[in-house]
């Protein structure tokens, strides 16, 4: 290696004006022409100056991007500085070049550290480790880098000390984040699925509050699920005589038994029949009636989830289900998502009926706004509050050591705000 990093200065002319004016332009190309180049992004931030005019910077673990652009002369100065030899800055300057439509652009590349130049100093790592966690007992930590889950209006950091691991599955990308305050993370294609730290919410409450409210159930489906948590706590109910799983991406499954294994600890359970295929297919050739309790607990409606939120797919749920079956979803955040929350609601009650059709709602911190709600869809009688034994659930959450459903959480999760309400005309 003949230098530390290379530094490509480059100008774009003659571009598109209103492209160089497009904060939310401006950064998903730089971002692309991040990836493209075979970066790992570590953090953005870009800001919009007024009346025009971006400026804004991509951290990447192989050092960073930067652009200021000026929208009224159809310029922008592009700052590309890779260190290693694991990305080739050329791949963004051609990438960036097409995405802002420049007319032509000029670069220079600057060896930047040349080695010929540089003497190693000997100097003792440890002294740069981080003094404040070292102080407060915490490991020491050598790394300040933060995930970041995003939309453009809301964006979830958290600080991690590393990725341990990262595929690019046939339907998404898998990757498990070492967090500094929810400890491993799962993430699919950039979105929190999971974290040891408040999995036991989601997992408790998807699983607990229709399992204690069917009469008998005796078999349960998941669809999705791949971390395993939703069957974990589904196998603490001994009635239960099997638990199918069907997960579309191996991938996941791999992750979370390497780098999740309190959540994935059921996953090799022999009343566990764990199925790697699409739901979508496996609910349709399913025999009807055949299930107690189907759980639908997927991730967003993208990628390989999308039919998972279609009128077709909760058809099939409805006819697989027994005459007292309970289907129960994932229904997304209503403040977050709330045009998929209304639809999907819509959507229960048309084949359910309006009036056997609940949402509850409990508090992840990882997910967007911490608020996260369930469908309860009832097929035939059950009820998720007039079927509840309040002594029983609280003696189930006792016995089980469960962290977050109680019988009056059981409840109170289904007591909805008025704008929720009023989101389901409930
Ligand atoms: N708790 C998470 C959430 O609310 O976003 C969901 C966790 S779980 C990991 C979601 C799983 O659904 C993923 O492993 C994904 O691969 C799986 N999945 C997505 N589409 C699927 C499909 N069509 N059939 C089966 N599994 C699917």
């Amino acid at each position: 290696m003949a230098s530390l990093g290379r530094h490509i200065i480059v100008e774009y002319y003659d571009c598109t004006p209103e492209i160089l004016n497009d904060v939310t332009l401006i950064q998903e190309s730089m971002e692309g022409a991040a990836v493209k180049a075979g970066a790992t992004i570590i953090n953005s931030t870009f800001h919009h100056f007024s009346p025009y005019g971006v400026s804004g910077v991509v951290v990447i673990e192989e050092s960073h991007l930067a652009i200021h652009t000026w929208p009224e002369f159809g310029y922008a100065s592009v700052d590309l500085f890779t260190c290693g030899e694991s990305v080739d800055p050329w791949i963004s300057y051609q990438y960036l070049k097409e995405a802002f439509e420049a007319g032509h652009g000029s670069a220079v590349e600057l060896k930047r550290g040349e080695m010929a130049l540089l003497t190693r100093k000997d100097f003792d790592v440890k002294q740069l480790r981080d003094d404040k966690s070292a102080e407060d007992g915490g490991p020491i930590r050598t790394k300040d880098v933060w995930f970041t889950e995003r939309d453009d209006k809301i964006a979830l950091s958290l600080k991690h000390d590393g990725k341990l691991y990262d595929e690019q599955s046939g339907f998404q990308r898998v990757e498990v984040y070492n967090t500094q305050a929810y400890g491993n993370m799962l993430t699919l294609d950039g979105m929190v699925m999971t974290t040891e730290k408040d999995e036991y919410v989601y997992h408790e409450m998807i699983t607990h509050i229709p399992l204690l409210t069917h009469p008998n159930p005796k078999r349960a489906l998941i669809i999705g699920g791949g971390d395993g948590g939703t069957a974990r706590e589904m196998l603490r109910h001994e009635g239960l005589e099997e638990v199918v799983m069907v997960e579309i991406d191996d991938k996941v499954i791999e992750a979370c038994k390497m780098h999740l294994p309190t959540i994935a600890s059921a996953l090799e359970d022999p009343k566990l029949n764990l199925i790697v295929d699409d739901g979508i297919k496996y609910v349709k050739e399913a025999a009807s009636g055949s299930f107690d309790v189907v759980v639908v607990d997927s991730t967003d409606p993208v990628g390989p989830a999308e039919g998972l939120f279609s009128v077709d797919f909760y058809k099939e749920v409805y006819r697989i289900l027994s005459d007292d079956g309970i289907m129960i979803t994932q229904s997304e955040s209503p403040r977050f998502n709330n045009k998929v929350f209304k639809e999907i609601y819509e959507v229960y009650g048309s084949i359910f009926g309006q009036d056997k059709v609940y949402c509850y709602l409990a508090y992840i911190p990882t997910y967007p706004t911490g608020m996260w709600s369930f469908s309860y869809s009832a097929k035939g009688n059950a009820h998720p509050l007039n079927g509840l034994d309040k002594e029983k659930s609280r003696t189930f959450s006792e016995s089980q050591g469960l962290s977050y459903y109680n019988e009056a959480i059981h409840e109170s999760a289904f007591a909805l705000p008025n704008f929720v309400k009023k989101m389901i005309n409930q």
